[in-house]
């Protein structure tokens, strides 16, 4: 695979009055080594992630099999799961539910996940056109009361161009009539201003919620990624943030393993990244979706304005881009005892 791509303006736009503010990824060279976004769609990750998996020796990978239910009886945990050969039982002395946002872990363990659905549906489509030609950076924000949208460019090693457009859609249109390509293209030349036809690469829609879990450890079970939180994708804190949770846990529990911690450590992970997810994750997701769809004229240009004046500035925009890239949510987690 070839890698390195390099996307170093992110980029404001509204739908009408055009670029209202860049910011430099380039300004983080000091606070990180990997002072750009990169967007890897998530086949090329899990190749990544399955081929380095398959290197450990202490790891067994198995497909095809479905975890039923969760018991625990805290000592240890009491996994059933099902697969072709039949129903099988395990006994670990913990389990870390990282099972997605429909989580069955989190569900027998009788944790809740509180939080909202946004009624509108999204539509993301993927398109083999060269979008650098019509003004948008690898990451672009393109706000509009109706129209807004996040542009993306992806990482695709067949192809130079692969870009990702996500728009808001009505919910009450049946996702036939909104995927229909003449839709699509109609929709993309609205939202990325440009009167031609775009190459469809592909097109589907999802409905988006904001949920985080009352807590993320009950005894022997603990929750990691999308089981824990979920948040709307403007600002790409989801798959982020559950990598976060992955290397702040796994410390811990390894600690916990050798003897060298005790259990407690677990209740501090669960501070640490649950406190995040609320405090920062759901509030700039929200905020973030806010400022892309505000309705009030004079509060977009309010809106607009302020962020122009931060990308003015260099140290205001490096505070932006720190909160923006989640370097100070992986701060703000180091501080919480
Ligand atoms: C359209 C879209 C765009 C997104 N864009 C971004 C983005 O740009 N940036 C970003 O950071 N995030 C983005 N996200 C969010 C991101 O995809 C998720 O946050 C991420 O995939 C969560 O990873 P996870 O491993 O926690 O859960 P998942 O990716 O859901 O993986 C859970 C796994 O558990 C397995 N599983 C579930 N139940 C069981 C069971 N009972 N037994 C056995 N296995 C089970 C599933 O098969 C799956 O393999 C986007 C999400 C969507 C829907």
């Amino acid at each position: 695979m070839k890698m390195g791509l390099r996307i170093p303006v992110w980029q404001m736009r509204d739908r009408i009055a055009g670029v209202y503010a860049e910011f430099d990824l380039g300004l983080l060279a000091d606070v990180t080594d990997f002072p750009f976004r990169f967007h890897l769609p998530q086949h090329y990750l899990s190749s990544v992630l399955l081929d380095e998996l398959s290197r450990q020796p202490n790891v067994e990978l198995r497909f095809g099999v479905t975890l039923e239910a969760v018991r625990t009886n805290g000592e240890a945990a009491h996994l059933t799961f099902s697969c072709s050969d039949g129903p099988f039982e395990t006994v670990v002395p913990w389990v870390i539910g990282a099972d997605g946002a429909r989580s069955n872990v989190r569900k027998a363990g009788g944790f809740t996940y509180d939080g909202f659905t946004w009624p509108e549906k999204f539509i993301v489509v993927n398109v083999a056109d060269p979008l650098e030609e019509l003004g948008y950076t690898g990451t672009a924000y393109v706000s509009d009361p109706d129209a807004w949208a996040v542009v993306l460019k992806l990482y695709d090693d067949a192809r130079d161009n692969l870009w990702r457009v996500a728009m808001p859609a009505d919910p009450d249109v049946a996702d036939d009539t909104l995927l229909d390509p003449a839709e699509v293209q109609a929709r993309l030349r609205a939202v990325l201003g440009a009167d031609r036809e775009f190459s469809l690469a592909y097109s589907g829609t999802y409905r988006v919620h904001q949920r985080v879990a009352d807590t993320f450890v009950k005894g022997r079970v603990l929750l990691a990624g999308d089981a824990a939180h979920i948040n709307n994708p403007i600002g790409g804190f989801g798959l982020n943030g559950g990598i976060h949770d992955a290397f702040n846990l796994a410390h811990k529990l390894a600690d916990v393993w050798l003897n060298e911690t005790g259990q407690d450590v677990l209740e501090r992970y669960s501070r640490q990244r649950r406190t995040v997810a609320k405090e920062i994750v759901q509030q700039n997701s929200i905020r973030n979706k806010k400022l892309m769809e505000e309705r009030d004229p004079d509060v977009r240009r309010r809106n607009q304005s302020d962020l122009h004046e931060i990308s003015l500035d260099r140290e205001r925009s490096r505070a932006f881009l720190q909160e923006s890239s989640m370097i100070s949510s992986i701060r703000r987690a180091e501080q919480i005892l």
